[in-house]
This record gives C-alpha cells, sequence and structure tokens, in this order.
C-alpha cells in the first residue's frame, strides 16, 4: 500500500522492498506534470540543446507544425552519457539498489504510464513490457557450474553499463517500453535517442520516470537526428552497448561504427519482406482478414508487416477478389476518430517514398488491383493498395516498402513456396494458413525467420522473443531472452579447501 504515496522526490529508493506490490494502488493522476517538449531530459532535469537549435515536429494528418523540439547533437549525447555514466559508476544509489527496488520503479512507471493512457492514446496492453520486465528485475539467475577440480564455480548476470538505445518512430512508445523494460530490469543506464519524426511521447515518458523516482542520470532522452545525436551514441567511447530498432541500412552503419569505436554490443531489430503463405485449404475467411491486417495495420508501418502474400493457384483468384472487397472497406480518415483504420504515413518522406513504390509496381508489370494514390489533399494519406500477379523480381516483392501495399503472388506447390519465401536478404517473420497441421509445421521449421505465425499474424507476447534471422537483425527483443541482450555473464571461481587445517 505504499504505492499510493509515491513521491516524485524520493530518492535513492531504498528499503521499499518490505511493500507488496498492488496493482489496485495506481497513483492519483499528476495533474502538473513537469515536462518540456522544448528540451532534453539528462540525469532528471530539462535542459536546451548546447547549440540551442530546435526542429519542428509535424502532424502528419494535416502536415501542421505541433511544436519545437530541441535538437541534441554530438555535445548533449556526451553530457547524457556522462550522466548515465555517472548514474552507473559503483557505489551509486541505483548501482546499489535492491534489484526488487528496480523493479518497483518499472512497476511504478508502468502505473504512470497506464494512469496516463488516455492523454498518450495508447493501450495500456502497450507498456506490458515495463510491467513484465519489472518481475525480472530479482529473477534473472545465475548458475552453479559443476567445473572439474576443487572448485565453487558461479555466474552472475551484471549489467553491461551505459546502453545507448535508439529508437524508430512506427510504434514509439512501444518500441520504448521494449527498450527501456530490460535494460532498467537488468540494472543498466540508458540514453535514448527517439525518432526525429515522433519525439512527444517519449518526453512525456521522461517526466514520469522522475515522477516515480529514478535516480537522476539512469535515464536520459536525448531527441535529435540519426546522423549527428543517433551516430554521436553509436561511436561514443562510453556507450558499452547500443541496440537500435530501424531500418537494415542503418543497422549495418551503427555495426561498423561500433566496430571501429570501442566494439560496444549491438543488438539490431532491423527490417523485413515478410512472406504470408495461403494454402488452398486454409480458412478462407481467416486467411483474408488476417492478410488484410497482416499489411495494412498501422498503414503498413511494421518491421513484421505481411508484405508478401503467396497464394496457392486453386484459391487464387477468390482469394484476390475478396482482398481487394476488404482492403476497400477500410475506413481511412482522423486518426482521432475512433472508426479510423487507416491514418496518415508518418511524414512526407515516406509519403513519397511509398508512392514512388507504386510506381515502380505499375511500371514492373504488377496488376494494380485497387488503391494507388493519396487519400486525401492534405497530410500524409495513403489509400490501401493492392498488386496482383507480382513476380518475384520486381522491385515491391523485394523491398521494404513500409506503407499500405500488398503484393500478391501466386504458386503452385509447397516446396516451390518455402524457397521464394526464403529467397530474400531479410528474415524477420513469415506467416502460413492451412488446416493441416503437418504442412503448417513442415513449412514453418522450413521457413528462415525469427517469428513464424499459423493461422494468424502480428500477434505478439511481451513473453515470447521477437528478432530476425539474416539481415533482418541481430538479438532478440521481450521474453526471457531480451534480458541477455543487457546482461554480462561475469564467471567466479573459489577455491574449496580440502582439508579442515
Ligand atoms: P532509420 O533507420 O533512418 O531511422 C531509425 C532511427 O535511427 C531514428 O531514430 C533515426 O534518427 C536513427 N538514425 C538514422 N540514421 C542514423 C545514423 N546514421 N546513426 C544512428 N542513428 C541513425 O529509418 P527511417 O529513415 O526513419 O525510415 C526508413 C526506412 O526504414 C523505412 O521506410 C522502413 O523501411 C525502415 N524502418 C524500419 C523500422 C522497423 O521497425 N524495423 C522502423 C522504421 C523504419
Ligand atoms: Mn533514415
Amino acid at each position: 500500500m505504499l504505492r499510493t504515496g509515491i513521491s516524485r522526490t524520493l530518492r535513492p529508493v531504498s528499503r521499499i522492498s518490505a511493500c507488496t506490490y498492488s496493482a489496485a494502488a495506481i497513483p492519483a493522476p499528476n495533474t502538473q506534470p513537469d515536462i518540456h517538449y522544448n528540451k532534453l531530459f539528462i540525469n532528471n532535469e530539462w535542459h536546451d540543446a548546447v547549440n540551442k537549435k530546435t526542429f519542428p515536429t509535424i502532424n502528419p494528418a494535416t502536415g501542421e507544425v505541433i511544436c519545437q523540439v530541441a535538437e541534441g547533437d554530438k555535445a548533449d549525447v556526451d553530457k547524457a552519457v556522462k550522466a548515465a555514466k555517472g548514474a552507473f559508476r559503483l557505489g551509486s544509489p541505483w548501482r546499489r539498489m535492491d534489484a526488487s527496488d528496480r523493479g518497483m520503479l518499472l512497476h511504478r512507471l508502468a502505473d504512470c504510464i497506464e494512469r496516463d493512457a488516455a492523454y498518450l492514446a495508447v493501450s495500456g496492453s502497450w507498456i506490458r513490457s515495463m510491467s513484465y520486465y519489472a518481475g525480472w528485475a530479482d529473477k534473472w539467475e545465475g548458475k552453479t557450474i559443476p567445473i572439474d577440480g576443487d572448485y565453487f564455480c558461479y555466474t552472475r548476470h551484471e549489467p553491461i553499463g551505459v546502453c545507448g538505445q535508439i529508437i524508430p518512430w512506427n510504434f514509439p512508445l512501444l518500441m520504448q517500453a521494449w527498450k527501456l523494460g530490460p535494460a532498467l530490469a537488468t540494472g543498466n543506464t540508458v540514453v535514448m535517442k527517439v525518432a526525429e519524426q515522433t519525439p512527444l511521447t517519449a518526453l512525456y515518458v521522461a517526466s514520469l520516470i522522475k515522477e516515480v523516482g529514478f535516480p537522476p542520470g539512469v535515464v536520459n532522452i536525448v531527441p535529435g537526428m540519426g546522423p549527428s545525436a543517433g551516430a554521436a551514441i553509436a561511436s561514443h567511447m562510453d556507450v558499452d552497448k547500443v541496440a537500435f530498432t530501424g531500418s537494415t541500412e542503418v543497422g549495418q552503419l551503427i555495426q561498423q561504427t561500433s566496430g571501429a569505436s570501442n566494439l560496444k554490443k549491438v543488438t539490431l531489430e532491423l527490417g523485413g519482406k515478410s512472406p504470408n503463405i495461403i494454402l488452398s485449404d486454409a480458412n478462407m475467411d481467416e486467411a483474408v482478414d488476417q492478410a488484410n491486417m497482416a499489411i495494412f495495420f498501422n498503414q503498413g508501418q511494421c518491421c513484421c508487416a505481411g508484405s508478401r502474400t503467396y497464394v496457392q493457384e486453386s484459391i487464387y483468384n477468390e482469394f484476390v477478389e475478396r482482398s481487394v472487397e476488404r482492403a476497400k472497406k477500410r475506413v481511412v480518415g482522423d486518426p482521432f476518430n475512433l472508426k479510423t483504420e487507416h491514418g496518415p504515413q508518418v511524414d512526407d518522406e515516406q509519403y513519397q517514398k511509398i508512392l514512388s513504390y507504386i510506381n515502380s509496381g505499375k511500371h514492373e508489370g504488377a496488376k494494380l488491383l485497387c488503391g494507388g494514390s493519396a487519400a486525401a489533399d492534405r497530410g500524409y494519406f495513403i489509400q490501401p493498395t493492392i498488386f496482383g500477379d507480382v513476380q518475384d523480381n520486381m522491385k515491391i516483392a523485394r523491398e521494404e516498402i513500409f506503407g499500405p501495399v500488398m503484393q500478391i503472388l501466386k504458386f503452385k506447390s509447397v516446396e516451390e513456396v518455402i524457397e521464394r519465401a526464403n529467397d530474400t536478404k531479410y528474415g524477420l517473420a513469415a506467416a502460413v494458413f492451412t488446416t493441416d497441421i503437418n504442412k503448417a509445421q513442415y513449412i514453418s521449421n522450413s521457413l528462415r525467420a525469427g517469428t513464424v505465425w499459423i493461422n494468424c499474424y502480428n500477434v505478439f507476447g511481451v513473453q515470447a522473443p521477437f528478432g530476425g534471422y539474416k539481415a533482418s537483425g541481430t538479438g532478440r527483443e521481450l521474453g526471457e531472452y531480451g534480458l541477455e541482450n543487457y546482461t554480462e555473464v561475469k564467471t567466479v571461481t573459489i577455491k574449496i579447501p580440502q582439508k579442515n587445517s
């Protein structure tokens, strides 16, 4: 019940572990959050950017400026890394804090996000990874190992240190929660660079981090541009690990930069061109519906989007016809309207890029079945678009479009579709729709992808790992596996005296 008295100045948080966690004790709303959207969050304080620069953040539904945001640069990253390093020094409140207290702080943070979910326009379930990892804080155990000889050998799971986290714009709050949860549960400190398109919710969460009582410097949030602030994190000699989600192109840069600087640990969650395979025996209603959601969810701005829909010959015509019908029914409009299924793309750059992919599809001879152009005269709306008769070598079948563009491809046999599905540099996700369990298992085992869905799509559990094979990334996020990315394993060996002398 101690949770009701959450104080913003509570620090260091010690000896709170005796209290019992109770979900009923969610704190009352903070009506005066300490937040400055035009500043950077370093050491639990709000700072102007060193160079005083700001950049506009744009409402994608209208193209209008919402507000100005501080533009962090190398000098600001240096400040933030210094703060994170300070918070990680031996004997600091954070290093001395009991693991269960770290978990408690994360629970409080999850509660505060849930408290303010309406304001953040997010469903509570989207940030469940915070409370999931809060629970892990005091359960991430090492081993005792029976090595040869008269020794007692055990492992400790220790935090890596200062973690740089670079996140994208497609699910700003979710990506922030996926990154902060495991990093903080395991006792690291963080410098996070949020995407330039979507800095606001992350700054709001920064105010909550201070409110619930994380010690200063544990989490630092620096909005800014990739090639300046992002690159400064990747090349920083005092950053011990970098976790990145975004394009494969930038992921490659980050891995190179790590290698050229201090070999900081790197985890990458990159793009995909995920195959969604519909066999002739699939439940047609479900397959049509799920394939629609697989590609159009979040306007196609999903790393795991089912962007290559392979349909077996005998059901191809019916599937195409019904998919077009379903796509035309999608309600396009104002993202703040509850009836809306389909909002704008994130910015003009993505909007132009997607339209150019649609043009390339037309030029390469794919059959445009619906959509294909802008869906409104302002903002970055694109119609749900479907191409049929797509061939494997077309650009729209090979490259990540990251937009509401469905590619339908025809196949004959299971062996053929496995080979074609795997013929990509990516390996993030895949799906199979069939009522034959043998085929389902044979195909899913044959696909080189980090996640395979059978008769469903886009199903995530914070308990289950997610990540890519091949150029889709390195490491896994979520679940117990996600903890490994934020842990150094230390082996300790003690000589056991053999005689009581
Ligand atoms: P991006 O990879 O450039 O941006 C992702 C993050 O990386 C942002 O925070 C950005 O500022 C940062 N960044 C950019 N350049 C950097 C650099 N040199 N060093 C360090 N950090 C850097 O992605 P984008 O330009 O926003 O989108 C381009 C394409 O990337 C999209 O069309 C899509 O295909 C893909 N993408 C994938 C995901 C995903 O979830 N895997 C998310 C966003 C974009
Ligand atoms: Mn980019």
